[in-house]
């Protein structure tokens, strides 16, 4: 079966405080409706409704100190408790030792492996390749587990030709940001439309999408509600395109967001929200505990 993982970094399930928790106070009725009326917040999980599920997953996996992000997106990738192994959390970029397990053993080279097409749906601007090629940039763990599989990285013209998705859903950022005054521009529910053709391409596809957590380091309430809003949209028109062959998993790393009084990352569980066919939700939750129990889940509900 076909899963679309949509990856949001830095989202915890915190408390239900609308000083210090954008989710207590951002308007998402998509996601309401999914949840049946509840938020993204503490309380929440764990849940099993009649369209998604939601478990709170414990990205510290035993390990000292905060969560950081070149560990938990390689324990996604990979299920392997790395932070055991080495001794400690390690982020936001991988170094040696973190980038030493994204070569063989993540769910891109081991479905690669098996046959099966997998792609990481984002598309990247030519300073982002500028960047590593000068050696200014490293790769963080999921584009680096994409390239050691042999899947390329999309780039603009992928994006143009509607390929690929721009990292901040709606593509807008291409023009303001990024200089590309023709590129294309879609509503949010659009966009969420299109994530829904594009993983249709594929057996098991990612969205990495890092704003989220950016805003949570940078303390920003109105900007972090605005993030999770626009979301919220994209999933109300990845939802209605969705025909029910395959299962959404949306997921973080560590929290962040989900406490706006600190510009650190949080302790907090991340969600785990599964959206899909009731008995193959119920399967992909069975044995979610901690952040190393995802790739498993995944894998078995690819290969099943
Ligand atoms: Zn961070």
């Amino acid at each position: 079966m076909r899963l679309l993982f949509i990856f949001l970094d830095g989202i915890g399930l915190g408390e239900n405080d609308p000083e210090t928790n954008p989710f207590a106070r951002a308007r998402m009725p998509n996601l309401n409706r999914l949840l049946e009326g509840r938020s993204l917040l503490r309380d929440a999980a764990p849940f099993q409704g009649e369209y998604a599920s939601l478990l709170a997953v414990d990205p510290a996996v035993g390990v000292h100190g905060l969560p950081q992000s070149a560990t938990g997106q390689a324990i996604l990738l990979t299920g392997i408790n790395i932070p055991a192994e080495l001794g400690y959390h390690y982020g936001p970029k991988p170094n040696p030792e973190v980038a030493a397990y994204l070569k063989e053993a993540t769910l891109f080279s081991r479905f690669t492996k098996e046959g099966r097409k997998a792609a990481l749906l984002n598309a990247y601007p030519p300073r982002y390749f500028d960047g590593i090629d000068s050696g200014k940039r490293l790769y963080s763990s999921i584009p680096w587990a994409v390239i050691n599989a042999g899947l390329p990285l999309f780039r603009h013209p992928d994006l143009f030709a509607g390929h690929a998705l721009s990292a901040d859903f709606t593509g807008e950022g291409w023009r303001t940001m990024l200089g590309f005054s023709e590129a294309p521009v879609m509503g949010a529910a659009q966009a969420g439309a299109k994530l829904a053709a594009l993983a249709k391409m594929y057996d098991f596809s990612l969205f990495e999408y890092w704003a989220s957590d950016y805003a949570g380091h940078k303390q920003q309430m109105d900007n972090a509600i605005s993030l999770m809003e626009t979301f919220d949209e994209v999933l109300g028109g990845l939802t209605e395109a969705w025909d029910d062959d395959g299962l959404i998993l949306v997921t973080s790393d560590h929290g962040n967001m989900d406490d706006l009084s600190t510009r650190k990352h949080t302790a907090a569980h991340v969600p785990a929200l599964v959206i899909g066919e009731k008995t193959a939700r119920n399967a992909f939750t069975r044995d979610l505990k901690d952040l190393t129990d995802i790739a498993p889940a995944i894998w078995k509900t690819v290969m099943g």
